[in-house]
Formats: C-alpha cells, sequence, structure tokens
C-alpha cells in the first residue's frame, strides 16, 4: 500500500492524538491533552503550523475533535467510518490545495487558511482516515489487543496481522510470543 508522505505524517498525528485520552493513556486520571501548555506541546512536536495563539476554546474544540477521530477507530465498517469523516472534515471547512512547501514532493493540504488547531487537524488528519477508506483499508484503524492497552494504531504491516500497539510492553509482547513460537518449532 503506497502512502503519501503527508498522509503517513497526519496518519501519526491522528494515533498520537487519539492516544493522549485518558482511558488510553495508561493511566485512567491523566489527559495528556489536559491543558493549553499540553497542546502547545503536541502542535510543537508535528510542526503544525499557523495555528496562532492558542487558548482554552482551542483546547476544547481539539478534545472534541479527538472524541469524534475515537469514534472513527471504533468504527465498525467503512460505511461507518465514512460518515464520521464526512462529518469531521465538512466542520471543518476545507479548501484543498497543492503545495510542494520545504522542499517536500507536491502533495495537497486540506486545511482553510487561518484555520483553527481544531479545524487543521479535522481537515488533514479526517482526509488522511479517508484515504484509507479509500484505499480499502479501514480495517488496518486498529486498538491493540494486549490486555489493559487499547491504544490506537495503524497497522502498516503487509499482511494486515498486527496485533499489538508499539510501546515497550506491547511491542515485547509480540516478540515474546514469536521467541515462544520459535522454541516450540526447535523442541518440535
Ligand atoms: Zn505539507
Ligand atoms: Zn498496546
Amino acid at each position: 500500500m503506497l502512502i503519501p508522505h503527508d498522509t503517513r505524517i497526519a496518519l501519526d498525528i491522528v494515533v498520537d492524538l487519539v492516544n493522549t485520552a485518558p482511558e488510553r493513556a495508561g493511566s485512567p486520571e491523566v489527559d495528556e491533552l489536559g491543558d493549553v501548555s499540553s497542546l502547545y506541546t503536541f502542535v510543537k512536536k508535528y510542526n503544525i503550523s499557523d495555528v496562532g495563539e492558542l487558548g482554552e476554546h482551542d483546547l476544547n474544540a481539539v478534545l472534541e475533535v479527538r472524541s469524534r477521530f475515537e469514534e472513527v477507530f471504533a468504527a465498525p465498517d467503512a460505511r461507518t467510518a465514512a460518515e464520521l469523516i464526512n462529518r469531521l472534515v465538512t466542520s471543518a471547512g476545507t479548501t484543498p490545495q497543492l503545495t510542494d512547501h520545504d522542499g517536500y514532493d507536491w502533495h495537497v493540504h486540506y486545511f482553510a487558511p487561518g484555520a483553527s488547531v481544531a479545524e487543521h487537524l479535522a481537515a488533514d488528519c479526517g482526509m488522511a482516515l479517508a484515504f484509507m477508506i479509500v484505499a480499502g483499508e479501514q480495517e488496518r484503524l486498529r486498538r491493540c489487543e494486549a490486555p489493559g492497552c487499547g491504544r490506537a494504531f495503524v497497522d502498516l504491516s503487509r499482511n494486515r496481522s498486527r496485533r499489538y500497539c508499539d510501546s515497550r510492553t506491547c511491542g515485547n509482547r509480540l516478540h515474546v510470543a514469536a521467541y515462544r513460537a520459535r522454541r516450540r518449532e526447535a523442541a518440535g
């Protein structure tokens, strides 16, 4: 599956965004986007540009968008996901623009000029998810199956076989399972 550079980044962002939610962050009480300064950190991490000064209303709008994205990851089928994504992208008021900024090859930005950070995320991450639906890959939008984890991830493995997120604990679980399987085979 060929995923354009910007789509890939937008997928990273949406996964990270969904995983800031308290019930997914390892500790039930901690929201990793609990205040405006953590929103600044998030925006900086991904170089989300032109969002201006951020305030409480930006934070609330981003948390609202995050809930919508959580629903997309929980969608049972492509049609449900498509409806959710359509609503999200429409609400962001997109204006697709071709750009080749900063040495990247031609790609499309979806957020409108002057978009808030929430609209920026809704538009560009929404379209990245839309791309997955178009490619027939909705089922690659997953939640980690490790007990007590449930973090969102996009399974980019060739045979869509990934079941665990790449956090240290869950990633290791995968290696341990593979190791045991090899040992069983060797003992066989
Ligand atoms: Zn770009
Ligand atoms: Zn996990």
